[in-house]
């Protein structure tokens, strides 16, 4: 772990065996920490905000060093990429893409704390009434294991950017890229104290940073369950929080859509990352005319991904990132059949062709569903697949808003009014029109509804990372005379 610019072990000792998910092998092994070790990290990034060494500096001062980062993260991708896809198990070409918007997204904020900012006002009385953002001071950081890097990055970029200290805690299951970053800051030379990372559980580490009264802000990504847990922690001192969580996004294809592209796209929808996306296209809205041609053609494609180790150059598809991850995955395709639905295809574990020591399974289809059925309403965060069929475009929309979640959707048609219709009655926060998935640092990043509390990415997640002043500034000074002795 790194805390106030040392590398250090967890107090206890304690370590943790980091797995592959593709073969089962130990490839690393980290520092386990525990309560002690995340407050000792949150006083000294208190103490690191508080003495200004870094709040102080100018934004481009404080600029120089994430451009600086940006640069070290693209000389050392490769490596970071790889190590990415031998923790996490996603394939090469996804890691690849990961370290490099990793590396955008510190450009991103390093352009952006340099631009103006702030507004001001003209007002009734003789003043000078002007509005500033300052750094909301110690941020904890608390992010999942399906992007391990990039999801740290969303938050560790805007964080930094802002003038504020950090203690960084990324899923225990995936911590290797973080050190790799850690690194890169420690090189780049952002001050002692500034960013710290602290390996270890949900339970203690984690509640401890939501806990923790000398933390300001709470920013979270991972299960809506978790950021529950992580909302009520958060009352101790009535943290700033920002909760990124799950969801069970519609993708909707018309009949009039481009047959192949919309085909094409429902299959990146929800097998990108194995379907291990927050953002996923899991339920995909069928119109019923070509409800069957469509569920053929993309059956047909969906058992031609390769699914491997994604360190193979051939892999499509990589494993599940753990063993009990792909036992709950698997388990849905039992209640989806015990709820009535069909599978199309998939279902199964793969274990031929050496794939027998990691966590691998097929890309699943379940169609005939129900709006009500698990395996509608619930995140499965896999390569699982559940069709609804609709009439119309009311009906679509009231099939795409019945779920608790609001977090992504998609619209596939030719009639460009008849999409914005729909995306606009969508009670969602990330939207697509004939395509899935793509995603920019310059855009908000963020969830309706149960899938969660304010924006990650563009200005908005710069601003989630600031408290907002109010300043007034008399220019006529004299008494006021409100009493009159
Ligand atoms: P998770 O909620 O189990 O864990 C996420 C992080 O929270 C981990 O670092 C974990 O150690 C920590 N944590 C667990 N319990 C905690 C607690 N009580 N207090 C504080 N921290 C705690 O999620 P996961 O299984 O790692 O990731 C999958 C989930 O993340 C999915 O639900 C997915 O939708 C969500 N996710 C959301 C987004 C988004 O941007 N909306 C992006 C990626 C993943």
């Amino acid at each position: 772990m790194f805390i106030n610019g040392e590398w250090v072990q967890a107090q206890s000792g304690k370590t943790r065996e980091i797995m592959n998910p593709a073969n089962g092998q130990i490839i690393a092994v980290a520092a386990e920490g525990d309560v002690v070790d995340a407050q000792n990290a949150i006083e000294v990034a208190r103490q690191a905000f508080d003495s200004g060494v870094w709040s102080d500096l100018s934004p481009a001062a404080r600029a120089s060093f994430l451009f600086k980062v940006a640069d070290k993260l693209e000389e050392r991708a490769e490596e970071i990429a790889h190590l990415e896809t031998l923790d996490n198990g996603k394939p090469l070409r996804e890691t690849r893409f990961d370290v490099a918007d990793a590396a955008a997204c510190f450009r991103y904020y390093a352009g952006l704390v340099t631009k103006p900012d702030g507004q001001t006002y003209h007002v009734a009385d003789p003043m000078q009434a002007m509005v500033v953002r300052e750094p909301v001071g110690v941020c904890g950081l608390i992010v999942p294991w399906n992007y391990p890097l990039l999801m740290g990055v969303w938050k560790i970029a805007p964080a930094l950017a802002a003038g504020n200290t950090i203690v960084f805690k990324p899923s225990e299951v995936t911590p290797v890229t973080s050190i790799k970053l850690f690194e890169i800051l420690q090189e780049v030379g952002i001050p002692k104290g500034v960013a710290n990372l602290v390996m270890g559980p949900g339970a203690t580490v984690g509640n401890e940073l939501a806990e923790n009264v000398n933390v300001d802000k709470i920013s979270f990504t991972g299960g809506t369950a978790t950021g529950r847990s992580i909302m009520k922690a958060a009352t101790s001192n009535i943290k700033k929080i920002s909760l990124e969580l799950g969801g069970k996004s519609p993708n909707i294809v018309f009949a009039d859509a481009d047959f192949e592209t919309a085909v094409d796209y429902a299959l990146f929808a929800i097998y990108a990352n194995q379907g291990q996306v927050c953002a996923a296209g899991s339920r995909l809205l069928l119109e019923e005319s070509i409800h069957d041609r469509f569920l053929e053609r993309l059956a047909e494609r969906a058992q031609h991904i390769r699914v491997g180790p994604g360190t193979d150059p051939q892999t499509e598809m990589g494993p599940l990132i753990s063993q009990a991850h792909m036992e709950k995955v698997l388990s849905y395709v039992e209640i989806g059949k015990q709820e009535g639905a069909r599978l199309v295809c998939g279902g199964n574990r793969l274990q031929d062709g050496g794939l027998d020591q990691g966590f691998f399974m097929e890309p699943t289809i379940f169609a005939d569903t129900t709006p009500d059925m698990r395996i509608v309403q619930e995140e499965i965060f896999g390569p699982f697949l559940a069709v609804q069929k609709f009439k119309d475009e009311a009906d679509a929309i009231r099939l795409a808003n019945h779920t608790v979640y609001g977090l992504a959707g998609g619209v596939f048609t030719s009639d460009g009014a008849k999409a914005m219709r729909v995306i606009k009655k969508l009670r969602a926060g990330i939207t697509w029109v004939n395509c899935y998935h793509p995603t920019y640092n310059e855009a908000p990043w963020g969830g309706y509804k149960q899938s969660g509390i304010g924006r990650g990415l563009g200005t908005f997640g710069f601003d989630e990372f600031t408290e907002v002043k109010q300043i007034n500034i008399n220019l006529q000074v004299e008494p006021i005379g409100w009493f009159e002795k």
